[in-house]
């Protein structure tokens, strides 16, 4: 049985006492409710890693994620952050390849291959990003670009490694837009990225894999979304800063 989770992705937004408050509201109301089963994972700004993660450590269920890492283990690389100061800040996942990394950060596929292998070889679990823009879909390459974004960014790992991986299928028109994916609309993309793992792997990685949508999810479409067969829950974005609207997106599931 493949688990349910969602995350939030605070980009860059808050000081570090707004962080720490969110993170505390989060927490204390999802005290004793939460299942080991279904994680729920916040993605702070790197410098609030370790205030955010001294919450969450104390609450079953509840895990800190970086927003990136650096693909070579330490060194010269002025500004980034490696996995092993991600682990040591207490986090125990890492979101790569958001379209915001690919678009402003010039993060290609094979850029994010490294990455996603650096990132397992030394422990951390990957939220990996996917999605095609407006003009993408409109031009009907939405599922070839999402195949190649895959396809390059992830069929090198080997089964053992692909179980440590959660798939986010957000497409780049439904990110802050207020735009969401119609439910059809998503659980054809999940559907889609489910049957590319059953080619390339063996179908209990297929079955296990969750693949979550982000993209404008609130607390008025999360339900219908997570219902979909193929959807397994939430990136979340703009609605992850507002503790309420958060718990409500959880309770969605
Ligand atoms: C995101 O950036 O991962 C995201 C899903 O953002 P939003 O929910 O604000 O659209």
């Amino acid at each position: 049985m493949r688990k349910q989770m969602v995350a939030g992705n605070w980009k860059m937004n808050l000081t570090l006492q707004e962080a720490i408050d969110l993170a505390e509201q989060i927490a204390s109301r999802l005290k004793d409710s939460t299942e080991a089963s279904t994680p729920i994972v916040l993605c702070p700004p790197a410098g609030y890693l370790q205030a955010v993660s001294s919450i969450t450590k104390e609450i079953r269920g509840l895990y800190t994620g970086a927003q990136n890492c650096h693909q070579e283990v330490s060194g010269a690389y002025t500004g980034e952050i490696s996995v092993a100061m991600i682990q040591s800040c207490g986090a125990e996942y890492v979101i790569l390849g958001h379209s915001e990394r690919r678009a402003y950060f010039h993060e290609d596929n094979i850029l994010l291959s490294k990455k996603v292998k650096r990132a397992l070889a030394q422990g951390l679990k990957v939220i990996f990003c996917c999605g095609e823009t407006l003009p993408e879909r409109e031009s009907e390459k939405h599922f070839d670009l999402v195949k190649q974004q895959l396809q390059e960014g992830l069929f090198h790992l080997s089964e053992e490694e692909m179980s440590l991986i959660t798939i986010a299928y957000e497409p780049v028109w439904a990110i802050g837009t207020g735009v969401t994916a119609t439910k059809e609309q998503a659980q054809e993309m999940h559907a889609f990225i489910r049957s590319l793992l059953r080619e390339i792997y063996a179908n209990s990685v297929a079955d296990n894999c969750s693949i979550l949508y982000g993209g404008s999810c609130n607390p008025k479409n999360a339900k219908e979304l997570f219902e979909q067969e193929d959807v397994d829950g939430g990136l979340i974005g703009g609605a992850s800063l507002k503790a309420e609207d958060f718990l409500a997106i959880i309770h969605s599931l």
